[in-house]
């Protein structure tokens, strides 16, 4: 699934050089948490029995996180996926309650393109009732699972309009997301919606170098990218350039998808690649943060949005 190629040797001596170069000091990161069971997620995609059951390590890695987070004094957002938070109530309430903003990462991490409009807003609905129910505030802010709202689902910034949420952080200019919408630029834009309304989009940076897209933003590529580049792309996607990871990202301990040994072995098989994968980017996540927050001034998107509809320049 994971299959961003590692860069050329000398594709890579090339960026490095021009990593060397100054950055931009005005570039603000939009530091962003996909809120999720990585194991829920992994256990029902392979069809484990049982997948729901809820595991014991988002809660360690939640606390490596907010550790983290709290380590380098920055406050993220935290697009929450309605499920993950029934099965780990206190851990939303936690995180709500270091003050870090929780916004909504849709209810059953269906993609938005296999889902129809009133589909889409039921899942919607149900995510916020959760949210709403354990932090006693609405989310402002939507992120599409796997960034999918593309060229065919751009129905779905009305959906969210109409629904009440501000802002989107699904466009990711990324080649390995199929379908996806042409990217208008790096800036975050208002988007023109077909029913009225208003919807900003915050995209996750991306680095383009010539017809290159290269996505500094996802903490998911950070395997395959060395810091230094992580850090002149994030200038060069600026000014305000969104970068999103995910709970397991910052486990302590290896991932491993624990189908259990009655599994067919199809399904055990495909459970340890997963896992091979993600703990490659497990393994490089908390050092690339602390250089990003070391770097740039980290905000939440709350913040940014707030910034962006006060009528804020994006360049300041
Ligand atoms: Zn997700």
């Amino acid at each position: 699934m994971f299959a961003y190629r590692r860069p050329r040797r000398a594709a890579v001596r090339r960026l490095l050089r021009l990593a060397a170069r100054s950055g931009n000091d005005a570039v603000r990161v939009l530091l962003s948490v996909d809120f999720e069971d990585w194991h829920q997620l992994v256990r029902r995609r392979v069809g484990a029995a049982g997948w729901s059951r809820p595991g014991p390590a988002l809660e360690r890695q939640t606390a490596a996180l907010l550790a983290l987070l709290d380590e380098l004094g920055a406050r993220a957002t935290f697009f929450v996926l309605g499920m993950a938070a029934r099965s780990h109530p206190a851990l939303v309430e936690a995180i709500a309650a270091r003050g870090h903003e929780i916004a909504c990462h849709g209810d059953q991490h269906l993609p938005v393109h296999s889902q129809t409009p009133g589909q889409f807003a039921e899942d919607l609905r149900a995510a916020r009732a959760t949210i709403e129910r354990l932090t006693g505030s609405r989310p402002l802010g939507y992120r599409a699972p796997a960034f999918s709202i593309g060229e065919a689902s751009r129905w779905a910034h009305d959906v969210l309009a109409a629904e009440g949420f501000a802002y989107d952080a699904s466009m990711h200019d990324s080649p390995r997301i199929r379908g996806r919408i042409p990217a208008t630029g790096a800036r975050p834009h208002a988007l023109q919606l077909e029913r009225g309304g208003s919807l900003w989009e915050l995209p996750v940076a991306v680095w383009r170098v010539g017809s290159a897209r290269i996505p500094v933003g996802g903490a998911s590529y950070w395997s395959v990218l060395p810091t230094a580049l992580v850090l002149r792309g994030l200038a060069s996607a600026g000014p305000m350039a969104g970068l999103y990871l995910h709970p397991h990202e910052l486990d302590p301990l290896p991932l491993n998808a624990s189908v259990g040994s009655d599994a067919a072995v199809a399904t055990r098989v495909h459970a340890r690649l997963r896992a091979l994968q993600r703990n490659a980017a497990r393994r490089r996540a908390p050092s690339v943060l602390r250089a990003i927050a070391g770097r740039y001034r980290t905000i939440t998107y709350g913040e940014a949005y707030a910034q962006l509809s006060a009528g804020g320049d994006t360049r300041s």
